[in-house]
């Protein structure tokens, strides 16, 4: 295999493959040029001097010199053209009520909340917080926010008081944009409350934050408070903004601070992640037309919140800017019935459904007939991101949901990379699937696995995920810990004296004959049984090939013998029941696919696995449970009881 720069090419390739080596080759061969000619895609009131600034390193900047504001890219380029009555948003709430926003209201939205949020005094680089549901004003106060140069950073409108007030005191934030309330699974959950008494939290701890923007969901009929001189009414001051208001977009240097967000927190506290004006657009623009391959009559799902980066890249910036008609839902994906994500792929003939491996284990959870009762016909791409997608997981969202004719988009990145990294592109060529590996890297990105020793892997050969060079989409540092940034992402396998500087993304991969690469799960949390390394997620695939597992979290905990055993906790498929049996079944299918020193020592029945509120399994609070290790930070734990229910599984067992 000639591998120059790591890349596999040779005559035993796909001309797909081939065709993505090339322009990945041109990528890295020339990374300036190849992204000069690709950032004037984008509209910019001032060309750049640099197009990557490596002076100070890792402090990469992208573009530099340049001038933009994204809005613009978003939005008002739409505006001269027939795109400008295209839907943006198909809105539609839990209850069943919608709205339907076509890109000039979305833009004239925008300009309206633009004006109140400056007459508020929000001044550029002033920190927004956004705490607000998933209805259409979340959207527009981010680019009401963005046009005037201010930073969002947007809090999960399901994260606690607490996890609120530690985001506005990290964050210093002058204002709070939040909601009256919202529905989930059928309940009005007032919001206000909630944002009321982060703000009270933060006070404690020394950040005041000066006003509080509340905007009506409509519908609800729910007790507000409103603290005199600290609360607005957005409804109250948007109604005396006139309808042809226009806020001129601020310009913002292309390395200025975008958005800041913090990362879900599966592994500990969360980051504060920061992104650039340019690098971010520019990254996310290509990104999304490589792997989406977007078309004028498109209908676009992403299936997330927009409190994670998820919901950021692919519900709001990139979709706008290739003028992408999008679904947007409020409530729970299978609320009131296990078929509510499909009714609304058939109500809106939603072409892309872009979702998460938990959220299509539940569906497979639920059974097939909740599927076919509804004619899913208009799907043509299937994506998911957030975890590794196992195998059978895959093969059942391919074949039960996409009718075995829907190529699946898997993803890899991360809140710090801005878009996607490792994925089948179709927007260049479609490399031929193999289910549970995200393919290859995109172009301009460097990606390759190491051992502990940086060097890279052979084909088969267990290591660490690296990217080795900077990409415009990065982040440009941990907001307020430039320390914890280096320490982080820098560290691990740069050698700053010779200058190389190596992106650690802390996730434990392989790279197969043909260059697939396969994700095996977080870095931090590999098995080593006696003297072989186990990724969690190899065992959790294997386990799920048993047909009564819904989910599994695979851990290890210590053993006299062999170091570390696996520890598996398991969620059954409707219809199964917990066993001894089933049991001794499942670890002889573990046994049966990868090998006798990855049977778990125990498989424990839960009810519920426990997962942050992206849905991402949290291992490391089972493995805390088994060696009696402190929790740790717990903020983004979706549901207490299902620490409890480890607790209980594993006192039994013990
Ligand atoms: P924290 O960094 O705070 O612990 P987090 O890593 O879960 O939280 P995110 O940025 O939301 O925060 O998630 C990125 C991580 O999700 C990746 O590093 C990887 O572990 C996992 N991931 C995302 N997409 C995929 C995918 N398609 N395949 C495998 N793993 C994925
Ligand atoms: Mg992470």
């Amino acid at each position: 295999m000639a591998t120059e720069q790591g890349l596999p090419f040779g005559e035993k390739y796909h001309p797909a493959i081939k065709k993505l080596m090339e322009l990945r080759r041109e990528s890295l061969e020339n990374i300036e040029e190849f992204w000069d000619k690709r950032a004037r895609a984008l509209i910019w009131f001032k060309y750049w001097d640099k197009v990557l600034d490596d002076s100070n390193p890792p402090f990469f900047r992208w573009f530099v010199g340049g001038v933009t504001n994204i809005t613009v890219n978003a939005l008002d380029r739409w505006i001269e053209t027939p795109v400008k009555n295209k839907v943006a948003y198909y809105w539609e709430g839990e209850p069943g009520d919608t709205r339907v926003l076509s890109y000039f209201e979305l833009w004239r939205e925008v300009n309206r909340f633009a004006k109140v949020l400056k007459d508020l005094g929000i001044k550029p680089d002033d920190r927004v917080v956004i705490y607000m549901p998933m209805i259409p004003e979340l959207p527009i106060a981010m680019l009401a926010a963005a046009r005037i140069g201010a930073i969002h950073s947007v809090v999960f409108s399901g994260f606690s008081p607490k996890a609120l007030a530690d985001r506005i005191v990290d964050a210093k934030a002058k204002l709070l944009i939040t909601a009256d309330g919202y529905y989930r699974r059928g309940k009005v959950i007032n919001l206000k409350k909630n944002a009321d008494e982060g703000v009270r939290l933060a006070e404690e701890q020394g950040v005041k934050v000066e006003k509080v923007l509340v905007v009506k969901r409509g519908g609800l009929d729910l007790d507000v408070n409103m603290v005199e001189g600290r609360d607005y009414w957005y409804d109250e001051l948007v109604k005396n903004v006139p309808y042809n208001t226009y806020v001129p977009p601020e310009p913002r240097k292309s390395d200025d601070v975008l958005f800041i967000l913090y990362s879900s927190g599966t592994t500990g506290k969360p980051k504060g992640i920061m992104h650039s004006v340019g690098g971010y657009m520019v990254w996310t623009y290509w990104s999304f037309k490589w792997t989406w391959d977007p078309r004028p009559d498109d209908v676009m799902w992403t299936a997330a919140d927009i409190g994670w980066i998820t919901g950021h890249t692919y519900i709001v910036y990139a979709p706008l800017m290739h003028g992408m008609t999008n679904v947007m839902y409020e409530g729970a994906p299978d609320y009131p019935q296990p078929d509510r994500v499909w009714e609304i792929v058939e109500k809106y003939r939603v072409t892309i459904l872009y979702t998460s491996p938990t959220a299509i284990r539940l569906f497979r959870k639920y059974g097939d007939e909740w599927v076919k009762k509804h004619d899913l016909s208009s799907l043509r791409l299937l994506g998911s991101v957030g975890e590794p997608i196992n195998p059978d997981v895959w093969k059942w969202y391919y074949e039960v949901v996409g009718g075995g004719k829907t190529p699946i988009v898997d993803t890899w990145w991360q809140t710090e990379t801005g878009a996607a990294m490792i994925a089948p592109v179709p927007g260049i060529a479609l490399v031929p699937l193999k289910p549970g590996s995200a393919t290859f890297p995109l172009p301009g990105v460097d990606a390759d696995v190491v051992n502990d020793k940086g060097e890279p892997t052979k084909p088969g050969e267990k290591g660490y995920l690296v990217i080795k060079r900077p990409w415009p989409g990065m982040l440009i540092g941990l907001w307020g810990d430039p320390q914890r940034y280096i320490r982080t992402y820098w560290q691990r396998f740069s050698k700053p004296d010779e200058g190389v500087w190596i992106y650690y993304p802390a996730d434990y991969a392989v790279k197969d004959e043909d260059g697939y690469i396969w994700m095996l799960g977080r870095a931090d949390e590999v098995l080593n049984v006696a003297g072989h390394r186990l990724g969690t997620t190899e065992i959790e695939d294997a386990i799920l090939a048993h047909p009564a597992v819904a989910e599994a979290a695979v851990v290890g905990i210590p053993d006299p013998i062999k170091g570390e055993v696996p520890l598996a906790v398991v969620v059954l498929r409707e219809g199964y029941k917990p066993s001894k049996e089933l049991e001794e079944e499942i670890k002889q299918t573990v046994r049966k696919i990868l090998s006798p020193i990855a049977v778990p020592k125990r498989v424990l029945f839960v009810n519920k696995l426990p997962k942050t509120r992206s849905g991402k399994i949290m291992r490391r609070l089972i493995k805390a449970v088994a060696t009696g290790a402190p929790l740790g930070d717990v903020s983004t734990l979706e549901d207490e009881a299902s620490v409890e229910e480890i607790k209980r599984a594993w006192e039994e067992f013990k």
